[in-house]
């Protein structure tokens, strides 16, 4: 599914809900996360509407390739890679998940697990 019109992501992707586009190619776009869980918290999201990991296609998951590239880009930019940063990616209720729309948390600027 190219976009699903209820879905909050593909709101912000269409520019029907505001929110400033940190980054964006053909695959993906990054945002600053609304409630954010460290002073770097984005969100890589791909454009394609695909509501958990599981709905994936067999031939699709080159996308997730493309995604730790963007991290990995962007957090040299906000100058959390030295020091170091999760990516994470929630599934399902159990896991966290709360908007239905694949997307990957970026986070860093501060010390994690302690
Ligand atoms: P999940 O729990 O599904 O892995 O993560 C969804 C994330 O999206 C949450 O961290 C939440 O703060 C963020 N979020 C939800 N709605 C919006 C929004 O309208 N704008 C932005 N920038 N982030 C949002
Ligand atoms: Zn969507």
């Amino acid at each position: 599914m190219a976009h699903d019109p209820e879905c909050i992501f593909c709101k912000i992707d269409r520019g029907e809900i505001p929110s400033e586009k940190l980054y964006e190619d053909d695959k993906v776009f990054v945002i600053a996360d609304i409630n954010p869980a460290a002073p770097v918290h984005l969100l890589i999201i791909p454009h394609e509407h695909t509501p958990t990991l599981l709905d994936l296609e067999d031939d699709q998951h080159d996308i997730i390739g493309h995604v730790f590239k963007v991290a990995a880009k962007l957090a040299k930019q906000k100058q959390v890679a030295e020091q170091g940063f999760k990516v994470l990616h929630n599934v399902n209720h159990w896991g966290g998940q709360r908007v239905f729309h694949i997307h990957f948390h970026l986070l860093g600027g501060r010390k994690f697990g302690e």
